[in-house]
């Protein structure tokens, strides 16, 4: 890309341009060298023939051996996409770029023009594009425009073995069935435990001796002892989020600091979800001549991502997983340990370009004893609201008859479909009503769609989006640096004075940010991520646009900041919970125990009832982002689902008739 812009610089100047072209020519070639590389080279003759003879192909193979990268472009030189795109689905955002902006280079072409992708909220692609790739779940949202996905000649859904939600869903629906010459393609990890780690190169396996109460500190202290010890060779190291990565980072590059200068350089490369796209880049850069890299990841490099010239890999055992309990209708994110094949996974990305060891940080007691064989389908553990209104909106009423792979539990079906009700997507009958219509234009929870819905009654529909653009953002809004907390608490206790609540606080931020006519300077002066802030501005666009397809005009009503939150509890009405003697809070439908998180502009304050946006189970289960109700809105707003009695408090029941409203 920068080449041909340069190119065009040096336009009167016939011989930088030549030489240019030239450089460019001779990396493509190269490139084209490491494509007839990779295994999959020697299949593209049999796989052609064989997707031109089938209508469904199961494609199995090694990760890294070019699946995702290379069948796509197989089928665009074969012609295939002169009928049609080609789209490829990824389970999470971060492979969907990265796999995108790979083969665009490959091709020699623009990421965005004939190579593209599409994540929630970001669309990079064009009406040239003839190779997409996209996260499971935008597949899944094109379907609800395009049922027979008309614009596709080839579907590919990748990394099938992760069984996401959404993939699940797609094999559900059995697209193939309504278009005879759509082509589909899964593709899929080689699975098979028992081959798999003697398949390129062996990879040692070490556990630990006993078991380790701190698997940061142990990581860490396997990381440096590599580095150390053993021969030259990249390492990767598996954690579980953002934080835990960059919190790693910062004691690796404080420990190597501390080692002095006599060792050889370690060059550190996070990589996770919310990594801006430049940075994540940086870890397929070739590592320097006598130097080594190490990768700290997310579960992102067990199979969807694969960095060449990895030789030893660190496996604390543990990932993030969402975890639902059906019978309450909570969800929450948990630090789990993976399954055995997730372990075989991590293992294999040691040994694909020479014998690699790994070092699992657990015992091989707990490996045999405690790790479950497989990671459980995601269908089986989360919340079914959203999938639920996207396939009652493809017009797929009975669910309990779906052709689910794993079935979900009938529980957690039934709970989506109570929710819904509640939000009055569904009517009694389980039908889509208006609203429920207008909820599933929008890639969002329907908890936050029914909240942006509701905005239209209460004219404030333009604090509303901003409000569900920030909560979407994924990143941190705020910045705390470890050496200017103070001044970065101070600036963000800026934004909650009155006691607002943090989702009006959020509101401030974004308005008083639009204000600034989005300036990036008053973002550093008030310790705001410019980063978070950009995505939500584009969050934001989106939602406006979709405003206009629901026919819900932009009005905005700032003066009146309980219609903001009455529309907030209209939406989040089933996370509600009521302060307690010790300053904990109880949730007033399924009772449980849960806190005001410490980040949050109410922690101190403690009002009486509260609506929180997410649980998040850490030391404690934190509400996260809590704003103030009043008791009685829950009655107005939820009739179905709050009787008087979940919302009187303790002290009213023994006061007369007619006190407790004073109380109130
Ligand atoms: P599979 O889908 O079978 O796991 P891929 O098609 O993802 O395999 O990868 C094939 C090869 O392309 C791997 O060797 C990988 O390292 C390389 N590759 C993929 N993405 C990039 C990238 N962004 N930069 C450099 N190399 C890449
Ligand atoms: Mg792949």
């Amino acid at each position: 890309k920068e080449s041909v812009m340069a190119g065009e610089n040096y336009e009167d100047d016939m011989h930088p341009k030549e030489a240019q072209d030239a450089a460019e020519k001779t990396a493509l070639e190269e490139l084209q060298e490491v494509r007839k590389s990779l295994p999959i080279y020697g299949y593209r003759e049999q796989l052609l023939q064989a997707v031109e003879e089938h209508q469904v192909l199961v494609i199995v193979g090694d990760t890294g051996s070019g699946k995702t990268t290379q069948i796509p472009q197989y089928l665009h030189e074969a012609g295939y996409t002169k009928r049609g795109k080609v789209g490829c689905t990824q389970p999470r955002r971060v492979a969907a770029m990265s796999v995108a902006a790979r083969v665009a280079q490959e091709m020699g072409v623009k990421l965005g023009h004939e190579v593209g992708y599409s994540i929630r909220f970001e669309d990079c692609t064009s009406d040239k594009t003839v190779l997409k790739y996209m996260t499971d779940g935008m597949l899944l949202r094109e379907l609800l425009g395009e049922p027979d996905l008309a614009s596709y000649s080839v579907v590919i859904v990748d990394e099938a073995h992760e069984r996401t939600l959404s993939t699940d869903i797609l094999f559900g629906l059995d697209i193939a069935r309504f278009r005879p010459d759509l082509k589909l393609l899964i593709s899929s990890a080689t699975m098979d435990a028992e081959n798999f780690p003697g398949r390129r190169y062996p990879v040692e396996i070490n556990f630990t001796s006993a078991p380790e109460a701190d698997y940061m500190d142990a990581a860490i202290v396997t990381v440096l002892t590599i580095h150390v010890r053993e021969p030259l060779g990249d390492i990767l190291v598996f954690l579980t989020g953002q934080e835990e990565i960059e919190t790693a980072e910062e004691i690796l590059k404080q420990r190597i600091r501390g080692l002095g200068t006599k060792i050889r350089e370690l060059i550190i490369c996070p990589i996770y979800a919310n990594l801006p796209s430049e940075l994540q880049a940086k870890i397929f850069e070739p590592t320097p001549e006598g130097a080594r890299k190490v990768v700290l990841a997310t579960n992102i490099a067990e199979t969807s991502l694969t960095i060449d010239g990895i030789k030893y890999v660190v496996d604390p055992g543990f990932s993030k997983m969402k975890s639902y309990n059906p019978r309450t209708g909570m969800e929450s994110l948990l630090i789990t340990p993976i399954s055995k094949a997730s372990a075989t996974q991590r293992a294999g990305r040691a040994g694909r370009t020479s014998a690699g060891k790994c070092y699992r940080l657990y015992t091989a007691f707990n490996y045999n004893n405690d790790l479950e064989e497989n990671t459980v389908p995601e269908v089986q553990r989360t919340n079914l609201a959203s999938v639920v209104l996207a396939l009652k909106s493809l017009g797929i009423h009975d669910l309990i008859n779906f052709d689910f792979m794993d079935p979900p539990p009938a529980e957690a079906l039934v709970k989506a479909l109570e929710l819904l009700f509640a939000l009055g997507a569904l009517n009694k009958l389980g039908e889509l009503t208006k609203a429920g219509r207008r909820m599933a234009e929008f890639p969002l929870d329907p908890m936050l769609s029914k909240m942006i819905v509701v905005s239209d009654k209460y004219k404030c529909s333009d604090e509303i989006i901003s409000i569900a653009a920030m909560l979407s953002v994924g990143g941190s809004i705020f910045y705390r640096p470890k050496d200017k907390q103070v001044h970065a608490d101070n600036a963000r206790m800026n934004f909650h004075t009155g006691n607002v609540g943090d989702h009006i606080a959020l509101l401030k931020v974004y308005s008083s940010w639009k204000e600034t006519n989005y300036s990036t300077q008053w973002c550093y002066e008030n310790y705001i991520q410019v980063r978070s802030m950009k995505r939500a501005r584009d969050i934001r666009d989106q939602l406006e646009g979709l405003l206009e397809r629901v026919e819900i005009e932009i009005s905005s009503n700032m003066n009146e900041l309980d219609s903001v939150r009455k529309s907030i509890v209209a939406g989040f009405f089933p996370h509600t919970a009521k302060l307690q003697k010790n300053g904990s809070y109880r949730t007033v439908k399924h009772p449980q125990t849960v806190h005001i998180h410490p980040n949050s502009g109410l922690s101190q304050v403690l009002p009486r009832w509260v609506v929180y946006h997410e649980l998040v189970l850490t030391s404690k289960e934190y509400m996260r982002q809590v704003t103030e109700l009043k008791p009685e809105w829950l009655i107005e707003l939820a009739p179905h689902y709050y009787q008087r009695k979940d919302v009187e408090d303790d002290a009213s029941k023994k006061m007369p008739k007619g006190a407790g409203k004073a109380a109130i």
